[in-house]
């Protein structure tokens, strides 16, 4: 066998089959084996962790919003890309919506590659979206290299990527259940969302002039709310609206045999549905993220619109149950949903929740928010990278590349030291817009060196050479291939 070129070797490597010393030997972009911790070969390069650390795959974060091309100011690929290098993650896939135009046709998805070209620090992946219409379109974007797509059940935030309805799935299902397609889903419906009475709000324009201090309205001849209350606006999406469209997807998924993936699940109430379609054989998983994990609606302050996100961060008991869920396999992984825009759009003066942009930043601070919590409730190393690499890896179809460190696999790996601390400060972190919910809370877990197919790219707070991440495009002769386009 040829030499490698380069062995990255720690005390504590997880590795599929559990934690262990190890060696891991590299050449150019590829881990060749997995040897023994003292079986480095003289004349290659060696990176010796410390004790103290965790060797582990480099994360995969199968839910960004970049918002590149159009929307370039909430983000764009590099910002993005060099807070991914920073939070010890080595691939992300973006979001098909909030940029402009919309990963919604192949036309969209060429002006999409275009942008992201020569910019990226971590690799890149795609999703393509399903809007009403544009069934025609799913072949040829799936054909250019797509993971997947995304469909909403409800508004989406932007206009330019419409919401479809159990009549369009029924157009479109049996299309992606032909090309062998997932859907993904924004899992909230309509329905229980206006029967709350409490009022919603789309467009940013629309938005800041309907903004204003201590806005109560009143939603029924009984009750008035106010605005600028968290509660107000966690009673604006009930989980009723997250049930119901859990609901309404198993039944299409058993309908039409199509690959269904909840995304950004929040509501416990829906566990049970989910659990009992995955042990009836459905083909459906379901992600959660570290907001709904690691934050409770008790102790959201009035006015905080920076935790305001769709579905909301609900109760702490709620919290507690999809920790249970990720324990017993009913949710399968935790992925960002980093979801920026510029702060103004967050209406932090006015404190209006319901006029405020929804999505929080996280991108950089998985790892530390995580391991945080999970650790404080005997979750293990190896959960979390189920959960943070291997899991997502495969939802995009990147199983046998990404996710894992093993023979054959891209030498995609982060040394990170588990028990060190830190506190976040926003103005630290390198998304481009640093307002966090998360300011001043104390994490565990710091990225001390990323590499990115057998390159270093990230070292202790300072970025490592130019840009080279791939643009990962699945080819239509195999389910997990890539290009450098
Ligand atoms: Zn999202």
């Amino acid at each position: 066998m040829t030499a490698p070129n380069l062995v990255i070797r720690a005390k504590q490597v997880v590795l599929p089959q559990g934690i262990t010393a190890a060696s891991i030997h590299i050449l150019e972009d590829k881990i060749t084996t997995v040897a023994n911790y003292e079986d480095c070969p003289p004349g290659c390069d060696l990176v010796d962790a410390p004790d103290s650390s965790i060797l582990m795959a480099g994360l995969v974060d199968s839910h960004v919003h970049v918002n590149e091309p159009g929307r370039t100011d909430w983000e764009g690929f590099e910002t993005a890309t060099r807070a991914a290098a920073a939070g010890g993650i080595t691939t992300i896939v973006d979001m098909p919506l909030n940029s402009i135009p919309p990963t919604t046709t192949r036309a969209g998805f060429a002006e999409k590659l275009a942008a992201a070209k020569s910019k990226c620090s971590v690799d890149v992946g795609f999703w393509g979206g399903v809007v009403p219409g544009n069934t025609s379109e799913l072949a040829a974007l799936l054909g250019a290299g797509v993971v997947g797509f995304k469909c909403f059940l409800i508004h989406s935030g932007v206009d330019e990527f419409p919401n479809v309805t159990e009549e369009d799935l029924r157009i479109a299902l049996p299309e992606l259940t032909r090309l062998g397609a997932i859907l993904i889903v924004h899992a909230e419906v309509p329905g229980p969302i206006s029967r709350t009475g409490i009022p919603a709000y789309h467009s940013a324009v629309e938005n800041a002039a309907t903004a204003h201090d201590n806005r109560v309205l009143p939603i029924s001849p009984h009750r008035n709310v106010c605005a600028t209350e968290y509660e107000t606006f966690l009673a604006s999406r009930p989980r009723a609206a997250e049930n119901e469209a859990v609901e309404l997807m198993i039944k299409l998924a058993r309908e039409f045999g199509t690959r269904v993936h909840i995304v950004h699940h929040s509501s416990a109430d829906a566990l049970g549905e989910l659990r009992a379609a995955k042990t009836a054989g459905l083909r459906i998983t379901a992600e959660t993220c570290p907001h709904y994990l690691t934050l409770a609606a008790e102790d959201i302050p009035d006015g905080a619109t920076e935790f305001k996100c769709c579905p909301p961060i609900r109760e702490q008991e709620n919290c507690e149950q999809l920790w249970a869920a990720l324990g017993d396999g009913t949710l399968d992984m935790i992925v960002s949903d980093h979801s920026p825009c510029p702060p103004e759009m967050k209406l932090r003066e006015s404190g209006d929740f319901l006029a405020a942009w929804g999505g929080i930043s996280s991108l950089q601070l998985r790892l530390p928010l995580v391991w945080t919590e999970a650790q404080r409730r005997g979750h293990s190393l190896e959960d979390l990278s189920r959960w943070l690499c291997a899991a997502p890896a495969q939802l995009v179809g990147l199983q046998n590349r990404k996710g894992k460190i093993a023979a054959g696999f891209d030498a995609d790996l982060v040394i990170w030291d588990p028990q060190r601390q830190f506190t976040v400060a926003g103005q630290q972190l390198h998304h481009r817009h640093k307002l966090t919910p998360y300011e001043g809370k104390t994490l565990s877990g710091v990225v001390a060196k990323t590499f990115l197919r057998g390159r270093k790219i990230y070292d202790d707070g300072e970025f490592v050479g130019e840009p080279r991440g791939l643009l990962l495009t699945r080819t239509a002769s195999t389910s997990s291939s890539e290009s450098n386009l």
